[in-house]
């Protein structure tokens, strides 16, 4: 419109608006272009494709075992094993899960694991801690040293005690010693004041949230950590990108906020969550924030056991059952109130 209006005064002016309309759309551009980076860094479009399944013999990876409503996270590397809570859940029952935890750490040959870290008391992260005490030789156990007063924390502690198993209490700027090379295991929660309900701690807010690095690539494995950990961590400055996510919380909505994914920038969602679980997880909004982040989107309802392996530089997933991306995008609905 401009450059027509200016035509009337002669050439010579219509050319120098030219250039200046030239100019603006030039300017306009690079505008646009740096509001799509803003709004969509980290997004769909600039997500990492997935590595074809890496085979290599040195490869680290994290196997979200599918045990229902609960989590048994395992890392490998070198025929060396590490376990990240040992849950157990009341449905579809207690049995089931534990069978699927010892079955899958039995097919791998599983003897020893070099640690066992419970990321909070909870019985869907703890409930099969005691017997995986005593059917397997394991060379640390840690937690955040909250006090708690159920029978299955007290009979694991215990345990603990009696059979003179080193223990070590962790919180934010730990390390956890790693028996793998090249591979970093950092605590970044809870943070050292604890997150308070009233005037107990809380239980899922004071999770131990850890990020296991192997060279380039980063897994954040968050335990049921919520919003206001998140906060924490945020607040606290911790370095929390990571291309491995496990949502926290089995996908709850009090757990993943846009803040804290936008820190985390993940390539790879993983939610532990039992089939109709009675939660409702994983719940509608934190799956709609997890599309707009990475197409590779995981549950262990749908999917079954989720490995997700490394070779330190990209990454590749593996599933038990066939995955159906627009399946593991819907999200589940509660029971119905009886
Ligand atoms: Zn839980």
């Amino acid at each position: 419109m401009a450059a027509k209006k200016s035509g009337r005064s002669g050439g010579r002016r219509r050319k120098k608006s030219n250039k200046m309309q030239k100019q603006i759309v030039g300017i306009l551009v690079v505008i646009v272009a740096a509001a799509c980076i803003l709004l969509f860094g980290g997004a769909p479009g600039s997500v990492p494709e997935l590595a074809p399944l890496i085979t290599d013999e040195h490869a680290f990876a994290m196997h979200a075992i599918d045990v229902g409503q609960a989590d048994a996270i395992l890392l490998s590397k070198d025929n060396t094993y590490a376990l990240i809570d040992a849950g157990e859940t009341m449905s579809p029952s207690e049995r089931e899960a534990q069978d699927k935890l010892f079955a899958y750490l039995d097919s791998l040959g599983v003897k020893r694991l070099e640690f066992l870290l419970l990321t909070h008391q909870d019985y869907d992260h703890i409930g099969s801690a005691l017997d995986v005490l005593k059917r397997y030789e394991v060379g640390t156990v840690y937690d955040n040293g909250v006090t708690h007063t159920s029978a299955t924390y007290e009979k694991l502690m215990q345990y603990i005690l009696e059979e003179d198993i080193p223990y070590r209490v962790v919180s934010a700027g730990d390390t956890i010693s790693s028996p793998w090379n090249d591979v970093t295991l950092n605590v970044l929660s809870p943070q050292k004041d604890l997150i308070m309900s009233g005037s107990r701690p809380d239980i899922n807010e004071n999770s131990v949230v850890m990020k296991a690095t192997y060279r380039n690539v980063s897994y954040l494995l968050t335990g049921d950590a919520e919003k206001k950990a998140e906060e924490a961590m945020l607040d606290a400055g911790e370095d929390l990108n990571a291309d491995i996510l496990k949502a926290g919380h089995h996908g709850s909505s009090t757990s993943s906020t846009q803040k804290f994914l936008n820190a985390v920038r993940p390539a790879v969602i993983v939610i532990s969550v039992g089939e109709g679980n009675e939660y409702g997880h994983p719940h509608k909004e934190p799956l709609e924030r997890f599309v707009q982040m990475t197409k590779h989107i995981y549950r262990t309802d749908m999917d079954g056991d989720v490995v997700v392996t490394t070779d330190g530089e990209v990454y590749s997933v593996a599933t038990r059952k066939p995955h159906v991306y627009e399946n593991v995008i819907v999200p589940n609905q509660p029971a119905a109130e009886a």
